[in-house]
């Protein structure tokens, strides 16, 4: 990647975001597509969580940061139980779990190398052919069965909405997105499970952000908001 990095355009648009945003809500630098030299700049500007939505492209980012020790990586696409290991190598946090045979995995390879990571449901509110996702009646059943992890940190639900979606569509997605994290946490809590509070709601792209932000949202993932247009 030759592209030149508009480092202060970056810390800019970065400084405006935190003035925008709550303090409330953790904002994700989404660096899939740039280069090593934007996350170093968005960096140098004081921000420390990235999200990728490929491991192999992060791995690759990560290897030219070494020196960057104290970021916290976020998995954002959605990942196929063979890269489940790398995955687990390679992030801190996987927002994109949309299947309890994923969580399974996720939760026995941890095991094995010993790393505790903290994971999101991806869950989707409305048929949505492009995206994968639970549904929300698949999580409620299976509490028990998400109890019994003890490998990883059950954080929370993402969600995004149809492409297509009005505002106000997405607004009530992202407020569905809340009430069941809600129904969930106390659900669990009535069954003594006590590794399943949902307070993180990873809810918010560039184009909706504001409105998961009034829906609750605690982490929003940004990519062109802050580094400009994807081509
Ligand atoms: C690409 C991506 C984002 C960031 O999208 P922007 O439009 O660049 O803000 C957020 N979440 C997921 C899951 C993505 O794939």
């Amino acid at each position: 990647m030759t592209e030149t990095v508009d480092a202060p355009g970056i810390a800019q648009r970065l400084a405006q975001l935190r003035q925008e945003l709550p303090p409330s809500v953790k904002l994700i630098a989404v660096s899939k597509t740039r280069s090593a030299e934007h996350v170093r700049a968005a960096y140098a500007a004081g921000q420390r969580d990235f999200g990728e939505n490929r491991v192999q492209e992060a791995m690759e980012k990560q290897a030219q940061l070494t020196d960057l020790t104290d970021i916290t990586w976020h998995l954002i696409g959605q990942l196929q139980s063979n890269k489940a290991r790398k995955a687990v190598e390679t992030f801190d946090w996987i927002h994109s779990v949309d299947s309890l045979k994923l969580a399974d995995r996720i939760n026995r390879i941890s095991k094995e190398c010993d790393r505790c990571p903290k994971i999101c449901f991806q869950v989707k509110h409305r048929s949505d052919p492009s995206k994968t996702g639970l549904e929300p009646q698949d999580l409620l059943t299976a509490i028990p069965r998400i109890c019994e992890y003890h490998h990883i940190q059950v954080e929370g639900l993402m969600t995004i909405p149809p492409l297509s979606s009005s505002d106000a569509n997405a607004l009530k997605i992202f407020q569905e997105n809340r009430e069941l994290a809600e129904l969930i946490t106390t659900e669990a809590k009535r069954l003594g499970c006590t590794n399943m509070a949902m307070k993180q709601l990873s809810m918010g792209m560039s184009g909706d952000y504001s409105l998961a932000v009034q829906a609750g949202s605690t982490l929003v993932r940004l990519g062109q908001t802050i580094f400009g247009a994807r081509g």
